[in-house]
């Protein structure tokens, strides 16, 4: 019997129903770009087979950001970490699992960069405020700064609580908090099937997958120049990538710059580079590194990067030198 089909025929309109389910609604790269999350710039960057799903991966990446915010923000009186300096020197507290993993990691990350990296640096670095151009005088730092040393902070996975051995003691974790907001980005992503992506908040950044057989290309910035120009582009594929520079956040008074990276030694900037690009395997890990080097110097921090089989590192030193880890050198012919 052959078929007659007609527009309106029932058969027809149900082949046409199953075309349009399985065509998928439109491929595409799909960019967005939102400001005001973790007070920085939030981009994300992907390929999805639809376009609905790929805006909705991108909506939870910044519901991730919110999150982090919302838990880790030191400015934000409820979050987590703002009631943990409130009442970790009365006694032990019990922590959010997240909270205490990375107050974990950010004990390796002291601990691998001889305390360079210290979540205290908060005791003396609330004493700034870069924005309305204040800074603590010798005698405010001198008080605070005992209270500055990573081993104050008492983790216990057993009961997963968090204690400060004295009072004074502050912590900070805006030095790992946006590594660590892109990387539960990234695992949103994961989790929605998408395959190549970009996600960044401010300086941290990490990609998955490739862009169709050529890797992403992520510009360093000079920090000798103004924004937008770069040293050079570095070719990525699924790797994380973080740029501390002297320049994101700082005064200037009496010839002195003052910005927002703090040698957790002496409680004043450290200032010992112009910036340090890490790469590594996650953006937590990568954040947690890139700080090291302006208070080490370039050659300490080389050392620690260089010991450290995930890490590449490309530091700009006080005159405007560029060095490179073993990983990045040129293969030895
Ligand atoms: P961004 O905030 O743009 O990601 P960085 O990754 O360079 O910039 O982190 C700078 C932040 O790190 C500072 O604003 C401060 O919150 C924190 N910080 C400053 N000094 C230290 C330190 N010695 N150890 C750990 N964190 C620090
Ligand atoms: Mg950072």
């Amino acid at each position: 019997m052959r078929l007659r089909w007609s527009a309106r025929d029932p058969r027809l309109v149900f082949v046409m129903l199953l075309v349009c389910a399985a065509v998928p609604a439109r491929a595409e790269w799909i960019t967005r770009v939102t400001d005001g999350i973790m007070g920085t710039r939030i981009t994300v960057e992907l390929w999805s087979d639809d376009a609905d799903k790929g805006n909705a991966a991108i909506d939870a990446v910044l519901d991730q950001m919110r999150h982090v915010d919302a838990t880790m923000s030191t400015y934000k009186p409820s979050s987590e970490v703002s009631q943990v300096n409130a009442h970790a020197a009365e006694g032990p507290m019990r922590i959010s699992q997240e909270l205490f993993d990375l107050l974990e990691k950010a004990h390796e990350y002291s601990v691998i960069t001889d305390g360079a990296f210290d979540i205290t640096y908060a005791s003396v670095g609330y004493l700034y405020d870069f924005r309305k151009h204040v800074h603590p005088n010798e005698q405010q730092i001198a008080k605070a700064l005992p209270a500055v040393n990573y081993e104050h902070v008492i983790l216990d996975r057993a009961t997963q609580t968090v204690r400060f051995s004295q009072p004074g003691v502050r912590i900070d974790l805006g030095g790992i908090a946006k590594g660590h907001a892109v990387d539960l980005g990234i695992e949103a992503l994961q989790a929605r099937g998408i395959t190549h992506a970009y996600v960044s908040a401010g300086g941290d950044s990490r990609i998955i997958g490739d862009r169709f057989g050529k890797p992403w290309m992520v510009g360093v910035r000079d920090p000798t120049k103004g924004e937008g120009s770069v040293i050079s582009r570095i070719p990525l594929v699924d790797a994380a990538i973080s740029t501390s520079g002297d320049y994101e956040r700082y005064f200037e008074e009496n010839g002195q710059r003052y910005h927002h990276i703090i040698d957790p030694h002496t409680g004043r900037s450290a200032s010992k580079v112009r910036s340090a690009t890490v790469i590594g395997p996650n953006a937590t890990r990568t954040d947690g590194l890139s700080k090291t080097a302006f208070v080490l110097g370039p050659e300490r921090a080389m050392e620690v990067y260089n010991r450290l089989d995930d890490i590449d590192a490309i530091i700009v030193k006080l005159d405007g030198t560029v060095i490179h880890s073993k990983g990045m050198q040129p293969a030895a012919r």
